[in-house]
């Protein structure tokens, strides 16, 4: 792009919100066939609500919403804000907690009293070598239909409840996908949630392609994955976890509502969080990589 194409499309971003972070962004732009979009927080609001508990084998619904709250209260993940708020307002004081660990896109454990906890996805379950039993998957299966997450609540290597939680797409992901298509681009929906809830918000927001269960540290693997097969890839995410993915990316896209490690690691950073700027971003770049061809 010329220099005065260049000045012109940043000065315009500015103006909506998108900043750009130099000159060399927007000939990447050129050729850009995927748009990778973060799920939690980036296609849906991030806010999630405890929607159903559901307790197995006699153990009481209380004490496992007040176990699961009171290790859920250290995390700062929307799945720990929905189920500690849920058990603060419902059981009031929690249990005490002590050798708290996150298990970043899995789950988090710890102790209480005598007692050894663990909340997380089944899969993490299984790799501690807890069982879980077949209602408790089917009650995990039945919520990922409708596009719920469901963690499990296991305390001393038995699975007791499980918890679904649900978040929404944001009011505009639609139309900011339908926006991407009409620019000849393929959207896909990234995330370390398991495939059939990934489907289900992916269904509701118009996106065809999913790659889900893709854990953390993988999320910059899958860019280059595609990236190897030869398509230039946009990344779209909020998170620390989207940081490495974002940084591998040809374009990678920040929302400015996202943490100051994403922020950091992007090219575009959109201020605020309105998804449709994302194709007005890339409208931008390549109308000014026009501008010399
Ligand atoms: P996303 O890509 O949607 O942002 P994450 O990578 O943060 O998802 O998490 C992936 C999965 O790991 C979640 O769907 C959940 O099953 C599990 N998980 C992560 N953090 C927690 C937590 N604090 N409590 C329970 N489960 C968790
Ligand atoms: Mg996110």
């Amino acid at each position: 792009a010329t220099p005065t194409a260049v000045v012109a499309a940043t000065g315009r971003g500015a103006e909506l919100g998108i900043l750009i972070k130099g000159p060399e962004v927007l000939e990447r732009a050129h050729d850009l066939r995927r748009v990778l979009l973060d799920k939690t927080g980036t296609v849906t609001r991030g806010e999630m609500q405890l929607v159903s508990l559901t307790a197995f084998n006699g153990f009481d619904e209380e004490r496992a919403l007040a176990l699961a709250g009171a290790l859920e209260q250290p995390s700062e993940h929307p799945i720990a804000r929905a189920i500690a708020d849920a058990a603060r307002e419902r059981v009031g004081k929690l249990p005490p907690l002590s050798d708290f660990r996150a298990l970043p896109g899995r789950g988090v454990e710890g102790r209480s009293g005598d007692h050894r906890l663990i909340v997380a996805r089944p899969s993490l379950l299984s790799e501690r070598g807890v069982v879980v039993p077949e209602p408790v998957r089917r009650v995990v299966a039945e919520e990922a239909e409708r596009g719920r997450t469901a963690v499990v609540l296991a305390v001393d290597g038995r699975a007791v409840a499980v918890f679904a939680v649900s978040d929404e797409p944001r009011p505009e992901a639609g139309a900011a996908v339908a926006e991407l298509r009409e620019q000849g681009l393929e959207p896909v929906l990234l995330t370390g949630d398991e495939e059939r809830v990934a489907r289900a918000v992916a269904r509701r927001v118009g996106i065809e392609a999913v790659i889900a269960g893709v854990l953390p540290e993988q999320k910059a693997a899958v860019v280059e994955q595609l990236k190897a097969q030869g398509v230039r890839v946009a990344m779209v995410g909020d998170g620390i976890n989207d940081a490495a993915a974002l940084a591998s990316a040809d374009i990678g896209i920040a929302l400015g509502s996202g943490t100051d490690v994403a922020i950091e690691a992007s090219d575009i950073t959109i201020l605020g969080h309105d998804l449709r700027l994302v194709p007005r971003a890339i409208a931008l770049a390549r109308a000014a990589l026009r501008t010399i061809r």
